[in-house]
Parts: structure tokens; sequence; C-alpha cells
């Protein structure tokens, strides 16, 4: 199974939705029980709302640079400096984001359902922070703040024992687990590489063409393979990679709800049983209250 990219933009212009559509969704979602099992997908368009910029359109550029390009192992071997320059200021804007309502919601109907998984596209760590347990939750395009070595399986979450491991020479050695979102992470300019093998360290995310985290995989596989769900929410997502949407419609196969919930078309509209043409932050709020107060 091959992956694309680590990162999607998806906020269009503001779409409405209508008092008619509002009543639609209640009816549907007073079938949704609290021991229903719910499969959530989401991507760069819940991210969006937070500030997170998104790899499409100017905003998504870098240095007059198409992120698109410099996501691809290609980038890496040609210039590993850049490469890590750039994750590092993403690295950064990250952690002066905040979770925003979307995130909160889904949160919060991790609470109320009776078997939640959240398949995330998005490396960053905000549904982490939004108070999402980290088992209920598989990013699937990896995770931003994880290193991992470009030769061996040798991987370290970075925080300022990175700062500390290049100064002396010795790689990632002794780096422990981020201490949380705020914490500092020193500008450097020195490559930081493996405390096992010396080969360079990389962002532990999915680039372009790469192959997806096989445990990661194996982690929906099992959950789909537990039964089917009463519920499947896609949100901010362009639906783009095919996997995202067999994982959508397997889950919602056996008469489960397949509700979309972004301002724009994407492929999974055409199967979805219910779309709401908005940005996640203002409707997943509402249709989740709906889900747990019906
Ligand atoms: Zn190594």
């Amino acid at each position: 199974m091959v992956a694309g990219i680590e990162g999607r933009s998806q906020l269009g212009p503001c779409a409405f939705a209508t008092a008619l559509h509002r009543d639609h969704e209640k009816d549907r979602l007073g079938k949704v029980t609290d021991a229903g099992r719910v499969l959530v997908i989401t991507g760069a368009g819940v991210s969006a709302e937070s500030g997170i910029p998104t790899f499409r359109g100017e905003d998504g550029y870098w240095r007059n640079l198409d992120p698109a390009k410099l996501a691809t192992p290609e980038a890496f071997a040609r210039d590993p400096k850049l490469v890590w320059e750039w994750y590092r200021e993403r690295r950064q804007c990250i952690r002066n984001a905040q979770p925003n309502a979307a995130h909160a919601a889904i949160a919060k109907l991790a609470q109320r359902a009776g078997d939640l998984l959240l398949v995330t596209q998005n490396v960053d760590d905000l549904h982490a922070r939004a108070g999402l347990p980290k088992e209920k939750m598989v990013q699937i395009h990896g995770d931003i703040f994880l290193s991992r070595c470009s030769r061996c399986d040798w991987r370290a979450e970075l925080c300022d024992a990175e700062e500390r491991g290049t100064r002396n020479n010795s790689g990632l050695a002794g780096a422990r687990p981020s201490t949380g979102p705020n914490e500092h992470e020193i500008q450097q300019t020195d490559l930081p590489y493996c405390a096992r093998c010396h080969a360079l360290m990389r962002p532990g995310v999915v680039w372009f063409g790469e192959q997806l985290p096989w445990d990661e995989v194996r982690r929906v596989e099992d959950y789909l393979g537990r039964g089917a769900c009463d519920l499947v929410i896609v949100a901010g997502t362009t639906a783009t990679f095919g996997y995202i949407i067999d994982w959508a419609l397997r889950a919602s196969t056996d008469g489960g709800q397949l509700i979309e919930v972004n301002p724009d078309e994407t492929p999974v509209s055409t199967f979805a049983t219910q779309r709401i043409h908005e940005p996640a932050a203002i409707a997943l709020p509402r249709l989740i209250d709906q889900i747990c107060n019906p």
C-alpha cells in the first residue's frame, strides 16, 4: 500500500448548512447509540482551522518551494538540511497552535462511543492535545515529532536531547519522550544522526511514494476486522488516497452511516449517506452534540 503524503490541504471556501440539512442530520443520528462502533477519519482540513498551513495553494509554499516536492525521499537525499529546516519550522508552528473545536468534539465522541478509532492523516499532535487517547488514534502518515533513522529502525521523539546529542556528536543518544507541546526545540543547523548506526535521522512521517507504516495499517485492519461500524465520519480530507476511501466504505458497508464533513465534494461524497459542506470546526461540534444527546 503506497502512501501519498503526510499532509493535505482541505479548507476551501466556507460552505453552509440549511435548517433542512440539520433536521436530516438529527433524524439519522438518533440511531447511533453510545455503544456504537465509530470510525473517524480526519485530514488537513481539521488542522487548517488551528492555523497549520496546508500543502495546497499559496499558503502551502515555504521559501517559494512546493511542499509536495520537499516531502519526498528524493528531496531529503538531495538536500537533507533544507528538508530538516522545513520540518523544524513546521514543528514550531504546530507547538504554537492550539486544538480547535473539531479536535475537541472528536475527543468528546471518543469518550461516549463504545469503540472508536480515529485514523488521521495529520502528522501534528492536535488530536492528542485535545484529549484523544493514543490507543484510539492511528496517525497513518506518521508523527512529525518523531524522528527515525534513515537506515536502521532507531527512532526517537525530539527534545532538547537532540541538541545535546548533536553538539556532543553522539546522535540522538539519550533522547527521551517529548515533555509537551510547549517544549522549546532549539534551532540547530547541524543534522541529526542515528545514535546506533550514525546514518542521517529523518522526520518520522510518510513521504510521497513511501509505504504506509505497517503497524499502523495493521491497527486499522484489526479494528475493521472486529466488525462493521454504526457510524463513519470523514472530515477535512479530500480523500485523495484509495486506502482512505476503502476504509471508509468497508467500515460502513453493513448499513452504517457514512457522514462526510468537507466544504467541497470529494470521492467519498458519492457514497456518503450524509454530506455536510462546512469546515470541520463548525460542523463537528454540532454533529457530535447530536450524537451524544440524541
Ligand atoms: Zn540507524
